[in-house]
């Protein structure tokens, strides 16, 4: 069992910031996330793109800014649990929570913020029959672990940026790559398709278009798929490998979290922005671009102010004798829970002689 103060679901931008809030005011956190990676939408829709409404940053490619949430996270120590979908809740009589994942891992938090934005990604999966059998056992629709493919026969299937980029990177790592598409034109970064196309002329990945793989075979785990090549004659190419990794984007969905009892409007969840943003039921917030209230904006810097807000809530729930001052991180500083400390110099008290 996982045990934490503040049990954050969604490791996107808005998750990622509660954890620093809630660390000035010394509360412990952990993410869990659908995804392999924190970013939510920054990470996964558009990491090379820049943000140009965030303060203080002009300008600034979404993947970096997760990459400097990360940063300035690390001293408060956050827990993760990544490419797990939290599916179950249950407030015990205490008044504290048990989460469980799709792959049961636990976690028992004194309150919960769900930042879930537009709810967990999860992959577009090909229609193939009976491809769910495979799943674990060779199919698989994201990568969390390159190393799994090493010296692996590999079928990737997809268009765009992560099927270009995962190609692109298991060359290095699998012993042989092929990459699938239904049509012969790549939507992507131009540094992506060109690497490919000179991958494919060093005969590195093998590139089968415009073609689709409808069947997969095997024993138990994958050993084959089947390969439908859309020319005039229609061919079918069988082809041998151990893993078959399709890469059709993901959808969100706000999901379990619909049956958790919460107020929903409009696929997000409602809460009381006049003060926490806690949701009917005590103990659990949503924030970020997950929760609804009148004159809801889904942007980042939203979230982050919700955040800080709902952090001094849990902060008075856990505390409810002691009196909250706020204190500017350039006087109090950081302490970190690792044991680090930043904070500004001290103005001293020193005569001028004159
Ligand atoms: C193309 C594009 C451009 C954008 N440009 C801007 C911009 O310029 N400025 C701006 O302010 N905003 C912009 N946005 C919007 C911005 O990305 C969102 O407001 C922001 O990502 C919301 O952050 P979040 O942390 O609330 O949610 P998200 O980033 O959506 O992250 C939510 C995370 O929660 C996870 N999750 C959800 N449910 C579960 C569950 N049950 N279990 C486990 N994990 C779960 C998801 O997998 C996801 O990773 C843009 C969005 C897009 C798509």
């Amino acid at each position: 069992m996982i045990k934490t103060d503040i049990l954050i679901i969604g490791a996107g931008p808005t998750g990622l910031f509660t954890v620093f809030e809630a660390g000035l005011l010394k509360l412990k956190c952990h993410i869990i996330d659908a995804l392999a990676q924190p970013g939510g939408q920054c990470s996964e829709l558009y990491p090379k793109k820049p943000i140009y409404d965030i303060p203080g940053f002009p300008e600034v490619l979404a993947g970096d800014l997760v990459d400097n949430l990360m940063e300035q996270i690390k001293p408060f120590q956050p827990g993760f649990t990544l490419g797990e979908r939290a599916d179950d809740i249950e407030k015990l009589e205490d008044g504290t929570f048990i989460v469980t994942t799709n792959k049961g891992t636990k976690h028992h938090a004194h309150s919960v913020a769900i930042a879930g934005g537009l709810g967990s990604f999860e992959p577009r999966k090909p229609l193939i029959e009976g491809i769910a059998d495979y799943e674990d056992h060779g199919v698989a629709y994201m990568i969390k672990d390159p190393e799994v493919y090493r010296d692996k026969k590999v079928v990737i299937a997809g268009g765009g940026d992560s099927a270009l980029d995962w190609s692109i990177f298991l060359t290095d790592v699998a012993k042989e790559v092929t990459l699938v598409h239904r049509r012969a034109e790549f939507r992507g970064a131009l540094d992506s398709v060109e690497k490919v196309q000179d991958l494919v002329t060093q005969d590195k990945i093998k590139l089968i278009t415009p073609a689709e793989v409808t069947d997969v075979k095997g024993n138990g785990k994958v050993e084959s798929v089947t390969i439908t090549v859309h020319d005039e004659a229609k061919r079918f190419q069988e082809i041998e490998c151990d893993a078959f990794i399709p890469l059709f984007g993901l959808s969100p969905k706000l999901g379990p979290i619909a049956n958790w009892g919460l107020e929903i409007e409009k696929n997000a969840i409602k809460v009381d922005n006049s003060l926490d943003y806690q949701t009917n039921v005590p103990g659990i917030y949503a924030i970020g671009d997950v929760n609804t209230y009148p004159g809801k904006l889904k942007l980042i810097l939203c979230g982050f102010h919700e955040a800080t807000l709902m952090c001094q809530s849990v902060y008075q729930r856990m505390n409810p004798n002691k009196k909250y001052v706020l204190k500017y991180t350039t006087v109090g500083g950081i302490d970190g829970f690792d044991g680090s400390r930043k904070e500004a110099e001290k103005a001293v008290i020193k005569k001028i002689d004159s």
